[in-house]
């Protein structure tokens, strides 16, 4: 395709969290092609397939273009008023915490402060959380408790700077592919560099691997504890580092203790080759540089926080963090999973980095969202996280739900209960962008919003980088920014005053101003990029891709944190902290004998209502499959191609077998894409059980126990 043809044409890809940078050519005020920002620090001019296909995707066939109330119709004061009214009276006849939100990563900033702003700062309620708790919600967590923030220390350029990259619980190639290429140009360049890949399975992402051990499902943070003591027993620590930096040692080197420590041991337990193992200890071990980058594999898990947390604890005790090519380096899979984060999207969370128990916090953004006329009522503590949220309306506790660009009638386990509590919920009001799915059966507010390309503001990518989502184009029909949709329900509500933005810049503005606001906390030191507060319209449209925190200090941004050893605890040392190995919850039975994995496909995105739309991309996998080891297949008389169903806790599931060599005996992978909308029975997470970790309430969603059999 020839260039874009003005700067306005840039803009971010909307699906993973490498956040690419796209320019689009336009033609008569439509993206006709697609190529990657040679200008974007994320992927100097890549994309993968999916993001290559954007342009395939768009069009307003299928769209939502019109507000819809209890099955017609309306126009959007109807649809505004009634959200507004249904809203108040809920809460006039049940109270505040009656009413909940559930966003997304897939959600601008700019909309995810200005929901959480109605929903935690003047509907009082503290149930608002986000799909982003399905995806990293334990690295979250792991990285409060030890570095003292939800702050990510490396950046992309550090996989290129490594001597040892681990990928661990992470099928790069498949779900970021422009980070997978980069890191084999890397490797190209510099033949030293090596790859070490840790997964049950062996997918595409082995390609790089000079080492790799496909551990059984689930024992990642005994792989890492044994990489800890035996780290301690050969001298491997960095005494100096640990003195200075960090609190915590002794105590956690005695619970890594408590098991087995020696390398058969080890190998045991995770079942991989003990020689195998050692190698990989000794590669870990000998090298200053290396990341550990990991993802959905090792965060949804019943015990992802204490996962994350055994890596962080084997780079801190080697000093592998703060420098050029080395840190624990959690990847997100949504395109604003960050972005969410910064505004206070979790229902843990306040707003601006601020947890409700941070000093000061409540009062603090009390002072700041308040008017002349105007003082917010916020909650007193958190609310619900995604799992106990849908089982809050399971119970009629929670009786007003607004769910916005996700579809928890997919994407979460049980997703038949939920599905079902949701249809018993007297009020559930979607902003979606698609006419078709499965969550508008059970809405009785339906919300037409504006899209990629025509929503305008930032994201956030794995890296701490914000870059802008630009609006290049008209939304279809009725369709609004969702921005705009909160703010007109917040004035119908009364709170006009507070939400009295015209423009996506000033929210980010205010966004940024409150990250400075009485900034003292070291924990919120790491976000403040209230050096952006002064933004006008012009500034913000033209804002480069940068790194936070950006301050007065690093007015252009900051791309590696922990630098100098201080950590963001109050005493500035990062903590190492005891982390006891536990297996998946739902244990395997006589009947459901089979370990059940879940995840993404190359080319595919969430629940397809985009990706779908391109033909070439259905190309790579066409419908629902379960991928079967051949001696399991064999076993069952299971042929390549044949129809299986699979049955779990909470449902069935329908595809194709996929007889394939890089699953493990006895373990099953499917694909999180398909619903009843598109196959009949193809819903993973219907198979899965609400299991969930219980410090980050992210669900065990890698890990079900199901029964198969040919149909
Ligand atoms: Fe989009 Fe991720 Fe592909 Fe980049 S790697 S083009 S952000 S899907």
């Amino acid at each position: 395709m020839s260039r874009a043809s003005t700067q306005d044409a840039r803009t971010t890809c909307p699906y993973c969290g490498v956040g690419c940078g796209v320019r689009a050519e336009m033609q008569q005020g439509r993206i006709v092609g697609v190529e990657g920002d040679t200008e974007h620090p994320a992927n100097h001019g890549r994309l993968c397939v999916k993001g290559s296909a954007l342009h395939e995707t768009l069009g307003e066939q299928g769209r939502l273009t019109q507000p819809r109330l209890d099955g017609a119709e309306v126009d959007w004061d109807t649809a505004l008023d009634a959200v507004a009214g249904r809203l108040a009276e809920t809460q006039r006849q049940h109270g505040p915490g009656a009413v909940a939100g559930y966003l997304s990563g897939q959600l601008l900033t700019e909309d995810y402060y200005v929901a959480n702003k109605l929903f935690k700062g003047f509907l009082g309620t503290p149930h608002l959380d986000t799909n982003s708790r399905l995806c990293m919600a334990s690295a979250v967590a792991a990285y409060k408790r030890s570095l003292g923030a939800d702050a990510v220390p490396c950046n992309y350029e550090d996989l290129e700077d490594a001597e040892l990259v681990v990928l661990a619980g992470s099928n790069l190639a498949w779900n970021h592919p422009v980070l997978f290429q980069r890191l084999r140009v890397a490797k190209t360049r510099n033949p030293l560099l090596r790859v070490v890949v840790i997964d049950p399975r062996v997918t595409d992402t082995c390609e790089l691997a000079d080492l790799y051990l496909g551990v059984r499902p689930g024992s990642d943070a005994r792989l890492f504890t044994g990489l800890l003591a035996w780290m301690a027993a050969r001298g491997k620590l960095d005494r100096v580092y640990l003195e200075r930096h960090t609190q915590g040692l002794e105590e956690t080197l005695a619970e890594a203790r408590q098991d087995d420590v020696s390398i058969e041991a080890i190998a045991a337990d995770c079942d991989v080759d003990p020689e195998r193992l050692e190698t990989f200890f000794y590669w870990f071990a000998s090298q200053l540089h290396v990341v550990t980058l990991y993802s959905q594999g090792i965060n949804q898990s019943s015990s992802g926080t204490d996962k994350c947390q055994a890596i962080i604890n084997c780079h801190l005790a080697g000093g592998k963090i703060g420098l050029p090519g080395a840190g624990p380096f959690s990847i997100t899979g949504q395109p604003n999973a960050m972005g969410g984060r910064e505004v206070g999207g979790l229902a843990n969370q306040l707003a601006a980095h601020m947890d409700y128990q941070s000093p000061g916090a409540l009062d603090r953004v009390t002072r700041f969202w308040s008017t002349d006329s105007l003082v917010p009522r916020l909650p007193e503590g958190p609310g619900h996280k995604a799992v106990e949220l849908f089982e809050a309306i399971e119970r009629g506790e929670i009786r007003a739900v607004w769910i916005m660009a996700t579809n928890p009638t997919v994407s979460l386990p049980e997703a038949h209960r939920v599905r079902a509590a949701l249809a018993n919920c007297p009020l559930v009001i979607v902003s979606e962008c698609m006419a078709d799915t499965d969550l508008l059966e059970v809405a009785d507010i339906v919300l037409p919003a504006s899209g990629w390309s025509e929503k305008d503001g930032t994201v956030t990518n794995s890296e701490r980088r914000i870059s802008r989502q630009r609006g290049l184009m008209a939304p279809p029909g009725e369709a609004r920014h969702d921005w705009w949709i909160i703010s007109e329900v917040a004035r119908r509500l009364g709170f006009g005053e507070a939400f009295d933005y015209g423009h996506p810049a000033d929210i980010f503005v205010e966004h940024a101003r409150l990250s400075g606001f009485e900034n003292e906390g070291e924990g919120r030191r790491c976000f403040d990029i209230s050096a952006l507060a002064g933004l006008d319209r012009q500034g913000y449209d033209a804002l480069a891709p940068i790194q936070w925190p950006v301050t007065r200090q690093a007015p252009r941004g900051t791309p590696r944190l922990f630098e100098d050893g201080h950590f963001a605890t109050p005493d500035g040392r990062a903590r190492l902290l005891p982390v006891s190995p536990r297996g998946p919850v739902q244990a395997l039975g006589e009947r459901r004998r089979f370990r059940l994995n879940t995840g993404r496909v190359r080319d595919q995105w969430h629940t397809m209502t985009r990706t779908a739309r391109a033909p070439r991309l259905m190309n790579h996998r066409s419908e629902p499959f379960i991928e079967v080891h051949p001696e399991d297949a064999r076993e069952l008389g299971l042929a390549d191609q044949a129809l299986a169903r699979l049955e779990g806790e909470g449902g069935d599931y329908r595809g194709r077998v996929r007889i394939s060599p890089a699953q493990r005996r006895g373990e099953l992978f499917v694909p999180i894409h398909w619903s009843d909308r598109f196959s009949a029975s193809a819903l993973a997470g219907a198979l899965l059980a609400s299991h969930v970790d219980p410090l980050s309430g992210q669900p065990e969603s890698k890990h079900g126990a199901v029964a198969l059999a040919a149909l």
